[in-house]
């Protein structure tokens, strides 16, 4: 019986698992993944700002996974042999005679030191913001100096994709309601939300007009976006851009991701991975990589853009491929189809992109997530989720509970 292995459990891989599940062809399949859930990585934003809870983003793995044909195994990989077919992990090591490569990426910080902002690539960097947020907040409302109270409630990010942008908004209209819920004294004309962008343009894959409505809604939010915005060097209490000091305690990094590192015998690792369009790592017919972590160019020259709906198109393709390669059919070639762009800007109000139609405001916001929503995974997290918007729609954020717990 024919041994498939599949590192990573993310968009690429937990797919192209349940993918290859339909197949009734008699192979093993061993799911490998350092975390037992998988993340649903579009919302974590909502929980780095209380929109929603924990339990909306994070499913564990065992529910998901379709089939007792598919062992899944929580191990961290450590490299890979290509010439002798076998994968090293913390928890041993595995052959394979078929391999899909998976592994996502990372923050890209660009030089700029890590350890000085936070990120949002994982639950564990939204948990993280969001109590940091909180507590910078109550700091803040037992501070005196106004100097002080102004870096506190400064925050910076660093990168205006749509991380960068769709964090923000929420950022601004969490921050209002701290202040409003709890801490009173603060004046909210002191807290400040600044999304410094390099370039002198945002959203280069969005038309013009969807554009100009992220920029009205910036400017209601009071959102203050700077173009053309350099950074020269991050310290513990502020932002040197184009040389000049911004005071604030909060910078975070949303400049994007690059490809995780994976150590590869033979190393064939170059910024990630090169495929070919069936999706076959270059020279290795056996071995599939997709996702984050493949460089995939598409017959126009362009690369396949770092996206969920890549990962999940690509994972469809490599289970179809691998189908194919162990029957010795013919396999087919990838080719990404935009299904459309969702941006959500704070509580009830997004931009979409969908079919070549553009929307915005409520209707865009439902839309957004209704859309979100049938992408989910497993139908009693797709309840749960529905059940918590629902009751969010007459409530506010998840923060009440911060207030007594830091009493
Ligand atoms: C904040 C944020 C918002 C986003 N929003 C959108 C969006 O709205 N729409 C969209 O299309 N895309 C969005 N993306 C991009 C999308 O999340 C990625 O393109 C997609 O997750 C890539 O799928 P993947 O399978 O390559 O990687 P991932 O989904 O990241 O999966 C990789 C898996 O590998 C595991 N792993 C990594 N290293 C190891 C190791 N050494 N050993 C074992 N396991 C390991 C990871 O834990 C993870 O489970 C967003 C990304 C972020 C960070």
């Amino acid at each position: 019986m024919k041994r498939i292995v599949i590192l990573g459990a993310g968009f690429g891989g937990l797919y192209t698992a349940n993918d290859l599940c339909r197949y009734k062809d008699k192979f093993e399949i061993v799911l490998i993944n350092k975390e037992d859930y998988f993340t649903f990585t579009p919302l974590i934003h909502e929980v780095a700002t209380a929109g929603i809870r924990r339990r909306n983003v994070i499913y564990p793995l065992d529910s998901l996974i379709c089939n007792d044909r598919l062992k899944f195994i929580k191990a961290v990989v450590k490299s890979i042999d290509l010439k002798n077919k076998k994968v090293l992990t913390s928890k041993g090591n595995f052959k394979y005679d078929l391999l899909v490569i998976a592994l996502g990426s990372k923050t890209n910080f660009y030089n700029l030191d890590k350890n000085l902002c936070y990120e949002l690539k994982t639950i564990k960097d939204a948990k993280k913001l969001r109590k940091e947020v909180f507590n910078i907040f109550e700091t803040a409302s037992k501070e005196k100096n106004i100097n002080e109270i102004k870096k506190l409630l400064t925050i910076v990010l660093i990168g205006a994709g749509p991380t960068g942008i769709e964090l923000a908004s929420e950022l601004k209209e969490y921050g209002i309601e701290l202040i409003r819920l709890g801490f009173k004294n603060l004046n909210k004309e002191n807290f400040k939300v600044i999304l410094l962008q390099r370039s002198d343009r945002i959203l280069s894959m969005l038309p013009e007009d969807c554009i100009d409505k992220v920029l009205k809604r910036f400017k209601k939010l009071n959102i203050d976006l700077r173009f053309n915005s350099k950074v020269d060097k991050l310290t513990k209490d502020g932002i040197y851009v184009n040389n000049n000091f911004i005071p604030a305690k909060i910078k975070i990094c949303t400049t994007g991701v690059e490809p995780n590192f994976i150590n590869l015998i033979p190393n064939i690792f170059d910024k990630g991975i090169k495929v070919n369009s069936k999706l076959q790592v270059n020279n290795y017919e056996n071995v599939f990589c997709i996702g984050d972590m493949a460089i995939h160019i598409n017959p126009e020259g362009k690369r396949t853009p770092m996206l969920a709906q890549a990962a999940v198109q690509q994972a469809n393709i490599v289970a179809k491929n691998i189908f194919n390669l162990i029957n010795n059919n013919e396999l087919i070639d990838f080719q990404f189809k935009k299904l459309g762009f969702l941006l959500s800007l704070g509580q009830k109000f997004a931009v979409a992109e969908v079919l070549n139609k553009h929307f915005k405001g409520f209707f865009a916001w439902w839309l957004w997530r209704t859309i979100y929503l049938s992408k989910v995974v497993g139908l009693k997290n797709k309840l749960m989720l529905a059940y918590d918007w629902t009751i969010g729609l007459f409530r506010k954020r998840y923060i009440k509970n911060s207030f007594n717990t830091s009493k």
